[in-house]
């Protein structure tokens, strides 16, 4: 009994294990990076004109609509902040005018489930250089460096 117990508590561990180093660095469907936001995963991609596009995804990453979610994108070059203002689409939120210049910067991904629900903050580097190793963005990069 007690054996099967420890084993129980060591496959537990060993699962915990795993899951922890697949999360580290999830790949993003679109090819942004995947920001660990509940209910719903959220990912932050830049498209080729420079605008933030947030797409939201169930467990299964399907794309789905964001209902009451909120979003706020704070973008810090050095010449200042700027919050971008966004606008709904049928799966999450564009930016509508492009970052900033002057990347690499850190920008800020703020989700709320609703409008009066906790602020889940994800802080990016926003470096658009490709990764020589992944071929995605330096800041989608999935690689361990
Ligand atoms: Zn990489």
């Amino acid at each position: 009994m007690k054996t099967i117990r420890q084993l129980t508590l060591l496959f537990i561990a060993a699962v915990s294990a795993l899951t922890l180093t697949a999360a580290e660095k999830p790949a993003g469907p679109k090819g942004g990076r995947l920001l660990e936001s509940a209910p719903l995963k959220a990912e932050f991609f830049v498209t080729k004109d420079r605008k933030v596009e947030i797409t939201f995804y169930d467990a299964a990453l399907k794309p789905v609509a964001p209902d009451a979610q909120v979003v706020a994108v704070t973008a810090e070059p050095a010449a200042g902040r700027t919050a971008l203002e966004l606008e709904k689409t049928a799966t999450g939120f564009v930016s509508k005018t492009a970052l900033p210049a002057g990347e690499p910067y850190r920008v800020v991904v703020q989700v709320r489930a609703t409008a009066d629900a906790r602020a889940q903050n994800f802080r990016l580097d926003l470096n658009l250089a490709l990764c020589g190793e992944c071929q995605r963005a330096e800041y989608a990069c999935t690689c361990d460096h």
